[in-house]
């Protein structure tokens, strides 16, 4: 897991508990400094999935196998496309993890 500056610090973020979140490389190396990103099913623009002022459960949930996130919001369905949130990688991992019963996580 990396640091994410969820406001970056490129765009006046700073270091605080408010403003950071543990992230997976990958998640945080696709949001970079994206703060928002387009809902491809609206076509809206909104603000990325922010961790530490809302609910992951109102806006992602796993699919039945549990290997994808999918998205019950336009912030989440956002989230998803601009991170990557279900590329190859993590989706193959995520099926290994749901074999070993790691995965999905029960704490929400
Ligand atoms: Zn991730």
């Amino acid at each position: 897991m990396s640091f994410d500056h969820i406001h970056p610090q490129s765009k006046g973020g700073n270091t605080s508990f408010e403003n950071v979140c543990l992230a997976c490389r990958s998640c945080n190396e696709y949001k970079s400094d994206l703060t928002e990103a387009q809902d491809l099913l609206t076509g809206e623009i909104v603000p990325l999935f922010n961790p530490r002022t809302q609910q992951w459960s109102e806006h992602f949930a796993w699919s039945l196998d549990a290997t994808r996130v999918e998205g019950q919001t336009p912030v989440g369905r956002a989230t998803i496309a601009a991170l990557r949130m279900n590329n190859s990688v993590i989706v193959a991992a995520r099926s290994r993890w749901v074999i070993s019963g790691w995965h999905p996580p029960t704490i929400e």
